[in-house]
């Protein structure tokens, strides 16, 4: 009898569980309490409380081949960042071509997930279900439950002095849907994370003015990078990881803040953290410096109070006549439809080995999947956690002990505490290769370099010298795809490819070298100094 899964959501991390329990023979049945798939990359332009929802122009950070699942690159056509219609596009092709769509209950919500009677000899769970549209509730046995209903859904919002005197409107960045409403306005946007920086940059371009407050202020990482080729590609190769954990750290954050200080004097700007680098979640936005150089953005210190009409901040600076403030202030976390007395959470703390198995538990028949947060892409880290769970659950791979899991819990929170600034959203931190070797490496799909060296060379330096695509990960050990060595050794062409829009005019004469110019100086230099010693 095939295994039973539940999974609960049908997001990117849902539609990938739902295919691995496939891959793996099991019987998926997925419940999504909306009317769609793709999660928050499904642009909804009403307000739903609870559902996580990009806003109308969201591109996506990653790019198309760091966030592809790794048997099925993103369409070659598709831009390299892409804009979440396109996103979700490639949630359909993906959903479609694995027969995804047909285990998928919508409209479905997940009330209650608890131990069934006989959980102690079986490991099964009972899923208490709503059907949003009827009403109807049932109860289902399962033996398995991946959990993947994602983690940006709960909105955090703190409270400042004098607030609700406050008779403009205020709103959360997740109900900020476009510009529509905010010609000429005064804005406030609250926080500088990647919310609080897409908000203010594109509210730049039709208020009146938009001020832009942040406690710690940040380090801003650029999308694309050299010949505009996208970073996360250009430093996500396994030499440069191995590299950056070789060298000094203060040489790898000197380099870094130098590089960062070359696009946008970060103290020029005032914009500059008290910290390197490195210890905060990556801000990733590309015309920040123009805004503020333009001034349609201008930073400011902390809330220090709110009043009728304006905002006094920390340094003392008044704003006037604000008609909305955006709260960028990002999300609080929890699953509320699991028992307690199975797990909890609490200020965004995860305590569950790789961020996915309940440690406590003898048998593993529970997995929450893509509740990370990585610097580079959560799509496949969410796949390589999905790969894993369904062969926990299927009994083909055996965790470690309760006592080691509980050991690199406590390693990661260690190792988090010393790299990041404490916040509360630096909780569920992970680098994307080395996370993704991790989970593979218990998976058994972690590629063998040493062995790809002698037996395909030209592989092995894409594999080592090249972005760390999702691809790398189906070269070998279970549920290996063909298709893996091709589609890496094609990841660059496909990058490039949907910029090839204009066939380019053929230069009549090719540019001369420079190195005449050299020879032509030396010669001048040469002839003066023999001049000045012979007269
Ligand atoms: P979600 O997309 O939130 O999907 C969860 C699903 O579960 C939803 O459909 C929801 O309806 C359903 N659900 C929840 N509770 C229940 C229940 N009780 N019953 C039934 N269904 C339920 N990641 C990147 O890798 N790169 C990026 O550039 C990037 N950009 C981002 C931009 C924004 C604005 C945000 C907010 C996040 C971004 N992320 C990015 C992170 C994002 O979390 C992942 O890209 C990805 O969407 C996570 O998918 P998910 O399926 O885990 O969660
Ligand atoms: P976030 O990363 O948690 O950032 C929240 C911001 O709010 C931080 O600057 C934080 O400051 C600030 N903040 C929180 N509480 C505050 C308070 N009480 N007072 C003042 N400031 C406060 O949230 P987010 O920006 O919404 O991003 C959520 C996730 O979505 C991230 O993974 C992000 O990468 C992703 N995202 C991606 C895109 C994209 O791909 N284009 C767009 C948006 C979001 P501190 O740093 O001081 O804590």
């Amino acid at each position: 009898m095939p295994k039973k899964i539940a999974v609960i959501g049908a997001g990117a991390s849902g539609l990938t569980a739902v295919k691995c329990c496939l891959e793996q023979d099991m019987e998926p049945v997925c419940y999504e309490r909306s009317g769609h798939i793709g999660g928050l990359w499904y642009f909804n332009d009403e307000c739903l409380k609870g559902q996580a929802s990009v806003s109308r122009s969201t591109i996506i950070n990653s790019s198309k081949e760091m966030m592809s699942y790794s048997d099925f690159p993103a369409p070659k056509e598709y831009p390299i960042f892409m804009h979440n219609t396109h996103v979700l596009n490639y949630f359909h092709l993906y959903a479609e071509y694995f027969g995804v769509k047909n285990y998928i209950h919508f409209n479905t919500e997940v009330l209650m997930v608890s131990k069934a009677d006989t959980f102690e000899q079986t490991g099964q769970w009972k899923v208490d279900v709503r059907n949003r549209k009827t009403g109807i509730t049932e109860t289902n046995v399962f033996d398995g439950v991946l959990v993947c209903s994602g983690h940006h859904a709960d909105k955090n919002l703190p409270s400042f002095h004098g607030m609700k005197s406050f008779r403009g409107r205020t709103l959360h960045s997740q109900d900020y849907k476009g510009t529509t409403g905010y010609e000429d306005k005064r804005v406030l946007v609250i926080g500088l994370g990647n919310s609080g920086g897409d908000a203010a940059v594109e509210l730049s371009r039709v208020a009146s003015r938009v001020f832009l407050s942040t406690r710690s202020g940040a380090w801003v990482f650029s999308r694309v990078s050299e010949s505009g080729k996208p970073s996360d590609m250009l430093f996500s190769s396994r030499f440069f990881t191995k590299l950056q954990n070789t060298l000094p750290m203060s040489f790898v954050t000197w380099a870094l803040r130098r590089q960062l200080n070359q696009k946008m004097d970060h103290d020029m700007y005032a914009i500059r953290p008290n910290f390197q680098p490195g210890q905060q979640h990556p801000l990733c936005n590309d015309d920040l410096p123009n805004r503020l150089a333009s001034g349609s953005v201008k930073l400011k210190t902390d809330v220090k109070r709110i009043t009728e009409n304006g905002v006094e901040f920390v340094d003392g600076t008044f704003e006037d006549d604000i008609d909305v403030i955006v709260l960028a202030t990002g999300y609080i976390f929890g699953f509320p439809f699991i028992d307690k007395s199975v797990f909890e959470v609490e200020n965004n703390k995860l305590n569950l080995f790789k961020y996915m198995f309940l440690p406590e538990i003898e048998m593993q028949t529970m997995a929450v999947i893509g509740c990370v947060q990585p610097i580079g892409s959560t799509i496949p880290i969410a796949e390589m956690q999905s790969r894993l769970a369904c062969r926990v659950i299927k009994g083909e791979v055996t965790l470690p002990s309760r006592e080691q899991m509980l050991a690199d819990i406590r390693k990661k929170e260690v190792i988090m505490s010393h790299r990041y600034v404490k916040s509360q959203r630096h909780t569920i931190q992970v680098d994307y290769g080395p996370f993704m070797d991790e989970i593979a490496e218990l998976n058994g799909c972690k590629p063998d370099t040493k062995a790809l060296l002698f037996s395909d060379f030209k592989l092995w330096s894409s594999v080592v010298f090249g972005p760390c695509t999702p691809y790398q990960y189906r070269l070998m050990g279970p549920n290996k795809w063909d298709g893996a060595r091709d589609a890496i050794l094609s990841q660059w062409d496909r990058t490039v490819y949907p910029l090839g829009t204009r066939p380019l005019p053929i230069t009549e004469e090719a540019p001369r070298s420079k190195a005449w110019l050299y020879v032509i100086y030396l010669a001048i230099i040469g002839y003066l100094f023999r001049c000045y010693l012979f007269g």
